[in-house]
């Protein structure tokens, strides 16, 4: 016995099958869709913030803060985008093009890159 993915309804027939029909199978792959989408739409939309904070900063010309600041600033420590090892040892987290270092638990180096990240 199974049972449509869609609605539920038992499935009668080919037992391969795994909507009733057309419009479930279109039902489900929309609904789907919708909440990846909606998952996108909620990272990006985090992701945009930090950006956004770190360009500020970068933009006023200031180049260390603290993660007490960032929070209180709206930045979401668990959300960011790759990070990469520094020269000296160091991780610089990155969201998009805008990133910071942690230099001790107190203080963060906030950069920004400019030059096109390579893909591998
Ligand atoms: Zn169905």
């Amino acid at each position: 016995m199974k049972y449509c993915q869609d609605c539920g309804t038992l499935i009668k027939g080919r037992t391969d099958k795994k909507f009733c029909d057309d419009y479930c199978r279109c039902h489900y792959n929309n609904v789907i869709n919708r909440n990846r989408d909606q998952n996108f739409k909620k990272i990006n939309s985090i992701l945009k913030k930090n950006t956004g904070i770190l360009e500020k900063l970068i933009q006023q010309g200031i180049k260390t803060s603290t993660p007490y600041l960032l929070s209180a600033a709206g930045f979401n420590f668990s959300f960011f985008t790759h990070q990469l090892n520094e020269q000296n040892g160091k991780i610089c987290i990155y969201c998009y093009n805008y990133g910071y270092i942690k230099i001790n638990e107190e203080q963060l180096a906030i950069k920004q890159v400019t030059h096109s990240l390579s893909s591998n």
